[in-house]
């Protein structure tokens, strides 16, 4: 069936497709999907649903459940992203902390508030790591805009680690460390920042809204650009190509990769990993297996040429001559 073929292209390159999650009960769609694992696990989610702040055992308990739910494969654990539109009662007290922000996507929200109020990533951290005991934990931080946010993270990662270790508790087998890049400003100092991390998770959801200054969710910016602009695929392609020089994975976890044509522009500009919604893994897959990747790849360049407002025509034909399945 659809749901056991392997994601390879019709040229036998392997993909790897992944699910993005948030909640326990996502975690089953590995299974119904036969995904590879989950590329995003929203630890937002929980604390949005729960009336008061979730303590470390709680948790632990969903780290630990979600990790034995998906079995041998990996799931990427993005730490909390909340703050700006994604306010919390219990956590944002006075109108300074959550009112303040007029733009909340470009707020105190993520790794911002993370590092600021760092008792929240720090019981995090500790649940996370405690829960991957004798696993491997792969955790990400969101809205990294510099390396140095990236290291305070990191550095507050490994101080719950040897509290850990102190204790003697069992400790993850390994950790590795990854960064979103979803703020335009650190594809700038990405040659700085690869050295450090482990893995780079694109978020083409605030990505793309920062790149062209259009809010994600006002319903009349939402026709006017389009993910397949040439600014953006030439700005991905440069993303893509210092983490291949790096050697450093990178995956694409924001909605675009969940649309065929979008992930085969993806796959032409290097992307080999995507993590998109579940109900994407179906048609992205059917794409991936009729798409001759090697051929594709030697077209991008002259796509990334074309002077309309979208490559979204040039992508669609090419497609259609080669009998990509697009759905
Ligand atoms: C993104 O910004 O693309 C992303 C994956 O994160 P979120 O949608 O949770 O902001
Ligand atoms: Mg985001």
């Amino acid at each position: 069936s659809r749901r056991d073929a392997a994601p390879i292209t019709r040229d036998d390159h392997r993909i790897t497709l992944m699910v993005n999650a948030g909640l326990r009960d996502d975690v089953s769609a590995i299974k119904q999907t036969g995904a590879d694992g989950i590329g995003l696990f929203r630890t937002e989610f929980q604390f949005l649903v729960s009336a008061t702040l979730p303590q470390r055992e709680r948790q632990q308990r969903l780290y630990r459940d979600v990790m034995e739910t998906a079995g041998d494969k990996p799931v990427v654990f993005r730490t909390v992203d909340i703050g700006g539109d994604k306010a919390l009662p219990y956590l944002h007290h006075d109108a300074a902390d959550s009112g303040g922000d007029e733009n909340p996507a470009m707020g105190w929200r993520a790794i911002r508030v993370a590092l600021e109020r760092p008792g929240l990533l720090k019981v995090q951290a500790r649940a996370l790591l405690e829960a991957a005991a004798g696993r491997t934990l792969h955790v990400m931080f969101p809205m990294i805009a510099e390396p140095w946010e990236f290291e305070e993270a990191r550095a507050l990662f490994e101080a719950q680690l040897a509290i850990i270790k102190s204790n003697g508790k069992m400790q993850p087998k390994q950790i590795s460390y990854g960064s979103m890049l979803e703020v335009p400003a650190l594809a700038e100092c990405l040659d700085m920042l690869l050295p450090k991390i482990d893995f780079l998770s694109i978020g083409t959801n605030d990505l793309t809204q920062f790149l062209f200054a259009a809010d994600r969710s006002n319903p009349k910016l939402a026709e006017r650009y389009d993910w397949l602009s040439t600014s953006i695929l030439r700005y991905l392609k440069r993303i893509v190509d210092q983490c291949d020089i790096h050697k450093v994975p990178v995956t694409v976890c924001g909605e675009m990769g969940g649309r065929p044509l979008e992930a085969m522009a993806l796959l032409g500009l290097g992307v080999e990993r995507l993590s998109i919604t579940p109900a994407a893994i179906g048609p992205v897959k059917a794409m991936v297996r009729t798409l001759p990747l090697g051929p594709l790849r030697e077209e991008m360049n002259g796509i990334l040429g074309c002077c309309q407002r979208s490559t979204r025509a040039e992508l669609s034909d090419w497609a259609l001559q080669h009998a990509v399945e697009i759905a």
